[in-house]
């Protein structure tokens, strides 16, 4: 059986390569900001070990004061990486109340009450990993709510433990202890706390990657130049819905672009492309997307939306985009934009039989002089004539 000293030292060498192999993940991608923030909390905690372990050897306040203060910062730490991975900006909650008790903690020990100091300690670790819990409990939603369920039963295990060493101090009256307290709490804190700073740290990992796999693939569905999505994004949203009758496409396409850019320059065309971009976002909802197909084509997919509510929608887009300005250096710039709409059938239409109706109906506003919005006759919409402009 393993003594106390031997847990002390197995904990810290477990959490010193655990921080280590941290500080190389986050040497890597360093916009992983709470990585590095649960290896400086690990880090800070093994300084806690060793100094505690030094302090069951050798009994003197300054090295008591000491380990309690490191045994609080590096949970703070833990608190505040959690508060980073699922954006929780106000750290103040966490850092204002933990400095209070370890200024408390600091002072009772200093007269002498360190047995009142570690019960604070304890309480102060055990409200810092409850705290983590909740947090990762109530937030934790979508792709990586089993990772954070695990996370959030480890740290409630792990402050429970941390309460019963106070617990068990409490109830023992041990207000002066002169010596590291040592009791089955402290052991059996000693194991749960390694076993799950093992496995919070594992998950930490995991998380990253996790979360790097997520804004990779939030990369591949964006448009880099307007913050559109993509027709991949088109294609891996609505590829395999059926459009039924209240489900449209509208596709646009600058007009006389080519032109646009000939004369004015390919950046002021970029600009150009931002500003339809920033239109068609503005009716992104829910319900209805916005895509940069390519080049100069996008397409607005709209749900819940009747035939006409859908055609109001997209010529308004068109005549918002028309009284568009762009400043340039050979002056203003007005643009304009045709549109085609496609509908979803009775019957059910795929993605593509709805986005060729769009494009015919497109072809149409073209052929009409452009700056317009058009749909297909209904009864004819093999070849038949557009029935509606802006
Ligand atoms: P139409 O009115 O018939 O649509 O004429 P158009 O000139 O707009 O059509 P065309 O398809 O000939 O021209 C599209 C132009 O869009 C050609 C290409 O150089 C330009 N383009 C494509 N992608 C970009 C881009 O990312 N930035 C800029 N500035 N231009 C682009
Ligand atoms: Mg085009
Ligand atoms: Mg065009």
């Amino acid at each position: 059986m393993l003594d106390f000293s031997s847990l002390l030292l197995a904990a810290a060498l477990s959490g010193t390569c655990l921080s280590v192999t941290m500080f190389a993940i986050w040497f890597t991608a360093p916009r992983a900001r709470f990585v590095l923030t649960v290896a400086c909390g690990i880090l800070v905690l093994v300084t806690h070990v060793i100094v505690f372990w030094r302090y069951t050897r050798e009994p003197n306040p300054w090295l008591c004061q000491t380990a309690l203060a490191l045994l609080s910062l590096g949970f703070l730490a833990l608190s505040l990486s959690a508060m980073q991975y699922l954006g929780v900006r106000d750290h103040s909650r966490a850092v204002l109340p933990t400095l209070l008790a370890m200024a408390i903690c600091a002072g009772v020990t200093y007269l002498g009450f360190d047995g009142v100091g570690f019960i604070l300690t304890y309480t102060t670790v055990t409200v810092l990993l409850a705290s983590i819990g909740v947090m990762f409990w109530i937030k934790g939603g979508g792709h990586d709510r089993g990772i954070l369920l695990v996370v959030s039963a480890l740290s409630g295990v792990c402050g429970l433990s941390f309460g019963l060493c106070g617990a068990v101090l409490l109830v023992k009256g041990q207000w002066v202890l002169g010596v590291a307290p040592d009791n089955w709490a402290e052991r059996l804190n000693s194991v749960v706390a390694v076993a799950c700073m093992t496995a919070l740290g594992a998950l930490t990992l995991s998380l990253h990657h996790l979360q790097a796999q997520i804004e990779l693939k939030a990369e591949t569905l964006t448009d880099p130049l307007t913050g559109l999505m993509n027709r991949r994004a088109l294609n891996s949203l609505y590829g395999e819905r059926v459009f039924g009758p209240f489900m449209s496409v509208a596709m646009f396409d600058l007009d006389h672009f080519k032109r646009t850019n000939d004369v004015y320059g390919h950046p002021v065309g970029d600009r150009v492309l931002c500003r339809f971009a920033a239109i068609i976002k503005k009716y992104d909802r829910a319900g209805v997307h916005a895509f940069r197909l390519g080049g100069e084509e996008f397409a607005l997919v709209m749900s819940r939306m009747t035939e006409d509510k859908a055609y109001d929608l997209a010529s308004k887009i068109g005549v918002a985009f028309g009284t568009e300005v762009v400043p340039t250096p050979r002056g203003p710039l007005r643009s304009s934009v045709s549109g085609g709409i496609g509908f979803g059938a009775e019957g059910g239409s795929s993605l593509d039989e709805v986005l060729a109706e769009a494009d015919k109906a497109l072809y149409a506003a073209k052929h009409a002089g452009r700056n317009r919005v058009l749909v297909l006759d209904k009864t004819s919409k093999a070849d038949g004539p557009a029935l509606r402009s802006a």
